[in-house]
């Protein structure tokens, strides 16, 4: 089987977080499979994201470079893409379920004749065949499939915050140069312009305090944001997350929500203000470094799985924790 290719997307110039999980995932899998992981980096302008993700100690990454790769264009990048897993053969390809993952995967397997499994939150591969085992939800999250496909490569999207982020290592990979073979007839849609939109990027806070149900009035949430404004003096970047009621009463808008159908995040410390630990809220912020809850109610969930636990009313607590940090 060839080596696991991974999907390199950027951002700001640097690459995506989404990327680096993306290479420990592969690392992982790549270990049990006794074979190697390269990146594929696509563009108009490829040299310096190649030389970035080099540094992560991968067998290869391949720069496919091409006028028409410029921006993100879909169909130049799908057919870049056909060429490549047509070249280089991986036996799995693993791209980040992003907006660029949604778009370039069910295409590409349709070209490929095979089968991709989007929005992965488990990657394991079948000690009996060698094949990857993925985990994803269904039915609005009501179930998880276990997926397996016959099809080479096998191609998944892989959900954010699934992976801890690789960290650059020793030895630099190889870069290898590639021209596809592309021309304007491909382009069927043409990306005009992309629009950044301004979302909050829970998965970037190295803290995150996430009010819930408990929470009696939207206006309480600015007690949250002053704890957090407290917080973010020692300990960098402090934001607001929240469970599932609070985005449905529109409290809050869905970027900010920690679960299985909002954020998965792991960030060094994570508090849970009026939020019981249903399963659905815990999946997505169990891989949190240190939990501390804030609840009235001892025995909820939150506590057991909580490091700290304050048992309370947060419209005492949280002032008192303010006073505090400002001392
Ligand atoms: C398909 C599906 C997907 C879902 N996806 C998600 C998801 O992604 N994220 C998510 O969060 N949920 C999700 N849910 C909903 C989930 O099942 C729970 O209903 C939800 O997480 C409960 O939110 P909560 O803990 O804020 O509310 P509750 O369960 O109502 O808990 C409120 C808590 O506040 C405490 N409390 C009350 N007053 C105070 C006070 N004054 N001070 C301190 N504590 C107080 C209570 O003791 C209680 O523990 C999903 C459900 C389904 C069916």
């Amino acid at each position: 089987m060839g080596d696991i290719l991974i999907l390199v997307e950027s951002k700001g110039g640097g690459l995506e977080k989404m990327t680096l999980e993306l290479i420990r995932g592969a690392e992982g899998l790549a270990k049990e499979l006794s074979t190697g992981v390269s990146a594929v980096v696509v563009g108009a302008d490829t040299a310096p994201l190649a030389e970035s993700a080099a540094a992560y100690g991968l067998n290869k990454v391949y720069r496919l470079e091409h006028t028409l790769l410029q921006g993100f264009q879909p169909d130049a990048w799908v057919g870049a893409l056909e060429w490549l897993c047509k070249e280089v053969s991986p036996g799995i390809f693993l791209i980040s379920h992003s907006f660029v993952g949604r778009e370039v995967a069910p295409r590409l397997a349709y070209r490929l004749n095979t089968e991709a499994t989007t929005d992965c939150i488990g990657l394991r591969i079948d000690p009996a065949d060698k094949g990857l085992i993925r985990t994803k939800p269904i039915y609005g999250g009501n179930a998880v499939a276990i997926v397996k496909t016959e099809g080479i490569p096998q191609i998944v999207t892989v959900r954010k915050g699934i992976f801890e982020p690789a960290e650059p290592a020793a030895t630099r990979s190889e870069v290898v140069s590639m021209a596809p073979p592309l021309d304007e007839s491909l382009l069927r849609v043409k990306s005009l312009k992309t629009v950044e939109q301004e979302v909050v990027e829970l998965d970037k806070a190295n803290v995150v305090i996430a009010g819930g149900r408990g929470i009696a009035e939207k206006e309480d949430f600015e007690v949250l944001t002053d704890f957090a404004k407290a917080l973010s003096k020692t300990h960098g970047r402090v934001l607001i997350g929240c469970s599932r009621p609070v985005v449905d009463k529109g409290w809050m808008s869905s970027d900010h929500q920690v679960g299985l159908t909002g954020s998965m995040i792991s960030p060094d410390a994570y508090v849970a203000i009026g939020i019981s630990g249903a399963v659905q809220h815990l999946v997505g912020m169990i891989r949190s470094k240190k939990i501390i809850a804030i609840n009235t109610d001892l025995g909820c969930n939150m506590f057991k799985v909580a490091d700290y636990g304050v048992v309370g009313d947060y419209k005492e607590i949280l002032p008192a924790l303010i006073k505090k940090l400002e001392e």
